[in-house]
């Protein structure tokens, strides 16, 4: 009320600001040698068909380990690596690796592997995907490239060329985070993605929120229309995975099924079997 304490509060405003602006910049600073210092791993989450049950996949999730801030969550520095042009490199090394890794266990049908939009519409992203594949000696049709809604914003005609190339040579695109961004439903008839990601936020709210339940239904309905297939991220409880097997989604991920794991963890967990592990995804 008082002209006081709405100066007080503009102070401690900036001074936040301040403050936060300083810590970015300063992991800004810390990414440029992050990946030279090997301060970057992977870690493998489970994707499992939901009707038996086997693993038909895994995402490959980028992890920073910070010499004094600890593990540093990819939602915090992948934003900050776009908007510098590092996520270029980074997450050529992602790719690198997780191609590399999914050569090592033959069982694993398919490796995914986030891709930003920055890094997907880089001068030459195709041929770094293509001389990946050949150094690694990974079968293409074992790669999936998961890429966001916010890829389509803009350069529309040269993502749908670099997307359909990338399909012509057998990796598989999937649309993560549906339902966050854009979504337009013209692109999906225009550019036949392999599969479509609902994202957490309407996985969560099933069976307590009916429009989220009625998001994920038409979702559903309309993927199996156009023949593209659906895998659920963040199923968390036994209440929703019965209601996604309801609606028939065939593929499911989360924390349910499991967490994401260090490569001895995974392998350890769910290769050891390998001709369930090497069971065609559904
Ligand atoms: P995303 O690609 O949608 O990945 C799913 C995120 O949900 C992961 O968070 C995963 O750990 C988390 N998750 C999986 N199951 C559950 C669940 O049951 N409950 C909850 N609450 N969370 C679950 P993470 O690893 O922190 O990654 C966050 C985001 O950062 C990713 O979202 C992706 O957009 C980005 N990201 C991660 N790794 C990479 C990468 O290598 N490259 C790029 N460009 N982006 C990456
Ligand atoms: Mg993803
Ligand atoms: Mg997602
Ligand atoms: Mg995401």
């Amino acid at each position: 009320q008082s002209k006081e304490s709405g100066r007080g509060a503009f102070h401690f405003f900036e001074a936040d600001m301040n403050r936060r602006l300083r810590q970015r910049k300063t992991l800004e600073a810390d990414l440029r040698t992050a990946l030279s210092e090997g301060q970057f791993h992977l870690a493998y989450q489970p994707q499992i068909d939901l009707c038996s049950g086997a693993l038909v996949g895994a995402e490959a999730l980028i992890r920073w380990q910070h010499p004094t801030r600890g593990e540093v969550r990819p939602d915090e520095f992948i934003p900050i690596a776009e908007q510098t042009g590092q996520i270029c490199q980074i997450g050529e090394w992602v790719l690198r690796t997780a191609c590399a890794q999914a050569v090592a266990w033959p069982g694993l049908a398919r490796m995914s592997v986030n891709v930003s939009p920055t890094q997907f519409r880089q001068a030459g992203f195709l041929e770094v995907v293509e001389a990946i594949l050949a150094e690694t000696g990974l079968a293409p049709r074992r790669l999936e490239l998961e890429v966001t809604e916010s890829l389509l914003l803009v350069d529309t005609e040269v993502t749908f060329a670099t997307l359909t190339r990338l399909r012509g040579r057998g990796v598989s695109i999937a649309m993560d985070d549906f339902g966050t961004g854009y979504s337009s439903l013209g692109y999906l008839r225009r550019f036949p993605f392999d599969r479509i990601k609902i994202d957490r936020s309407f996985v969560r709210g099933l069976g307590s929120d009916p429009e989220a339940a009625a998001i994920v239904n038409a979702v559903i309905g309309m993927s199996h229309s156009l023949r593209i297939g659906v895998n659920a991220e963040g199923v968390e409880t036994a209440a929703q995975a019965k209601l996604l097997r309801a609606v028939g989604c065939e593929e499911v991920q989360g924390y349910l099924y499991g967490r994401p794991l260090a490569p001895e963890a995974f392998s350890k967990a769910y290769l050891a079997d390998t001709d369930a592990a090497a069971l065609p995804a559904a």
